[in-house]
C-alpha cells in the first residue's frame, strides 16, 4: 500500500480524501495555498505544505511547486481529486516521471479522454452507443459539412473537441445557420482551448443526464458500480445527483454497465471513471469520459457499499480489485445535494465568515464538508461548501430524509442555495423521478435578469 499520499486539492475531497487514507493507514501530506492556511483539514493531516498564493494558477495549478512538495515531504503517491489537475495529462506524466505513483488512470488515457473525437473514436471502437454525428472532426468544406447535417437531421450541435465545462458548443436549427456556426465556434475553439478542431452531434432535445461509474485495476480487471442521474443542471452544472437512475430498467443498467466496463478492458483503463452519457427515448449515447473522482461519487457509495476513494488508492497500489461484479448489490437509493455558498436567487457568490454551521445527521443522512462554524469561505475558488447524501430503502425514504436533513442544516454568516434544494425536493416533477436536463431551468430557477 502507498506509504504517504500528497492530497494536491482543497476544500470537501481534500478531506474526503484524507479520510480513506486514515482508514487505510496511508500517511497525509495536505498542500494548500496561503487562502487556505487555516483550513481545520490542514491541521488534521500528517504534513502540510504551502504551495503559494491564493490564485489557483500559483498553487493548486502550479506542477512544479506540487512535485516539489511531494519531494521535500518523501511522498510516495499524489491523489489530484477532482478540478484543478485531475484531468491534466501532462500532470499525470510529470507525476510518474518524477518517480510518484500518480492515483488515477495512464496518462495517454487521460489524453484520449480529453479529445472529445479521440473519446468517441475509441468508445465507438469498443461498442459503447454514441450520439449520432460526424465520423472525427469537420474540416472547412461547406457542401460536406451542408450534406452532413442532412444526414444526421436538423437540430444539430457543434462541438470543440478540446472543449469542457458546458463550453464550445453551438446548436444549429437549419441548414442556413450551419457554416458560419462551424466557423465561429471553431474560431471561439482555437482561442479558448488551444485546439481547433470541431466536431458535429445530432442535438437531442429532452435527453436526462446518466452516467456509469466504473473501477478498473492494472491487471486487466474493470466493473461497473451501477449509473447516476445527473440532469438536475443549471448552465450545464450539476445540482442534484442520484444514484440509480430512476425509471431505468435493471437491464439495461446492466447492459450499458457491461459495455462500459468492457470499454476499460479494451482501452487498458486504470482506476475510478465515469462514462457520461445522454439517455432518451430508451436509449443510451455517450458524450464523454471523466478519467478521475467526481462530486457526486458518494451517492454511489451509498447504494454500493464500495468506497470509491480506497478503491482508487488500493488499484495505484497496485492491488487487484477486490469486487467481482456479482458482488456490487444495488441498495436502495441515494440523493445529494451540492450546498453552494450563494445567493439562491440570483446565483452569485456569497464567500465570507461562516459564524454559526449545523450539519443535519440522522439516519441516512452523510454530509461530506470541510467548512465550521468561525471558518471563512475564501472567494477564490469553487463555491460548494457541503455535499448533503441522504441514503434510503427506497427513493421515496431517501427524499424524505432529504426534505428533513435540509430543515436541519444552518450556515449563518452567509448565503447558500438550500432554499433552491429545498425547492426542488418538494418540487412533483423531481418527486416524479422522470426530468430532462432542461427542467431544473425551465421550471425551478428564475434567471436574474440582466
Ligand atoms: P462538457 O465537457 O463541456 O461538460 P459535454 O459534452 O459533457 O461537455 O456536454 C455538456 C452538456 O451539453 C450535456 O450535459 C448536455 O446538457 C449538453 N449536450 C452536449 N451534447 C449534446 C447533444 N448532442 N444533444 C443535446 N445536448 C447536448
Amino acid at each position: 500500500m502507498i506509504e504517504k499520499l500528497v492530497i494536491a486539492n482543497r476544500g470537501e475531497i481534500a478531506l474526503r480524501i484524507q479520510r480513506a487514507c486514515r482508514e487505510l493507514g496511508v500517511k497525509t501530506v495536505a498542500l494548500y495555498s496561503e487562502a487556505d492556511k487555516d483550513a481545520k483539514y490542514v491541521r488534521l493531516a500528517d504534513e502540510s505544505v504551502c504551495i503559494g498564493p491564493a490564485q489557483a494558477n500559483l498553487s493548486y495549478l502550479n506542477i512544479p511547486a506540487v512535485i516539489a512538495a511531494a519531494e521535500v515531504t518523501e511522498a510516495t503517491a499524489i491523489h489530484p481529486g477532482y478540478g484543478f489537475l485531475a484531468e491534466n495529462a501532462d500532470f499525470a506524466e510529470n507525476v510518474e516521471e518524477s518517480g510518484f505513483i500518480f492515483v488515477g488512470p495512464r496518462a495517454d488515457s487521460i489524453r484520449t479522454m480529453g479529445d472529445k473525437v479521440a473519446a468517441i473514436r475509441a468508445m465507438q471502437a469498443a461498442g459503447v452507443p454514441c450520439v449520432p454525428g460526424s465520423d472525427g472532426s469537420l474540416d472547412s468544406n461547406a457542401e460536406r459539412n451542408l450534406q452532413l447535417g442532412e444526414e444526421i437531421g436538423y437540430p444539430v450541435i457543434i462541438k470543440a473537441a478540446g472543449g469542457g465545462g458546458g463550453k464550445g458548443m453551438r446548436v444549429v436549427h437549419a441548414a442556413n445557420e450551419l457554416v458560419s456556426a462551424i466557423e465561429l465556434t471553431r474560431a471561439e475553439a482555437g482561442a479558448s482551448f488551444g485546439n481547433d478542431m470541431v466536431y458535429m452531434e445530432k442535438f437531442l432535445q429532452r435527453p436526462r443526464h446518466v452516467e456509469i461509474q466504473v473501477l478498473a485495476d492494472e491487471h486487466g480487471n474493470a466493473i461497473h458500480l451501477g449509473d447516476r442521474d445527473c440532469s438536475m443542471q443549471r448552465r450545464h452544472q450539476k445540482v442534484v445527483e442520484e444514484a440509480p437512475a430512476p425509471g431505468i430498467p435493471d437491464e439495461l443498467r446492466s447492459q450499458i454497465g457491461e459495455r462500459c466496463a468492457q470499454a476499460c478492458r479494451d482501452i487498458g483503463y486504470r482506476g475510478a471513471g465515469t462514462f457520461e452519457f445522454l439517455y432518451q427515448d430508451g436509449q443510451f449515447y455517450f458524450i464523454e469520459m471523466n478519467t478521475r473522482i467526481q462530486v457526486e461519487h458518494p451517492v454511489t457509495e451509498m447504494i454500493t457499499g464500495v468506497d470509491i476513494v480506497k478503491q482508487q488508492l488500493k488499484i495505484a497500489s497496485g492491488e487487484k480489485l477486490a469486487y467481482r461484479q456479482e458482488d456490487i448489490v444495488l441498495r436502495g437509493c441515494a440523493i445529494e445535494c451540492r450546498i453552494n455558498a450563494e445567493d439562491p436567487e440570483t446565483f452569485m457568490p456569497s464567500p465570507g465568515k461562516i459564524n454559526r454551521y449545523h450539519a443535519p445527521g440522522g439516519p441516512g443522512i452523510r454530509v461530506d464538508s470541510h467548512v465550521y462554524g468561525g471558518y471563512t469561505v475564501p472567494p477564490y475558488y469553487d463555491s460548494m461548501i457541503s455535499k448533503v447524501i441522504a441514503h434510503g430503502n427506497t427513493r421515496d425514504e431517501a427524499l424524505a430524509r432529504m426534505k428533513s436533513a435540509l430543515t436541519e442544516i444552518v450556515v449563518d454568516g452567509i448565503r447558500t442555495n438550500t432554499p433552491l434544494h429545498q425547492k426542488i425536493m418538494q418540487d412533483p416533477g423531481f418527486a416524479s423521478g422522470n426530468f430532462t436536463i432542461h427542467y431544473l431551468e425551465n421550471h425551478l430557477v428564475k434567471e436574474p435578469s440582466k
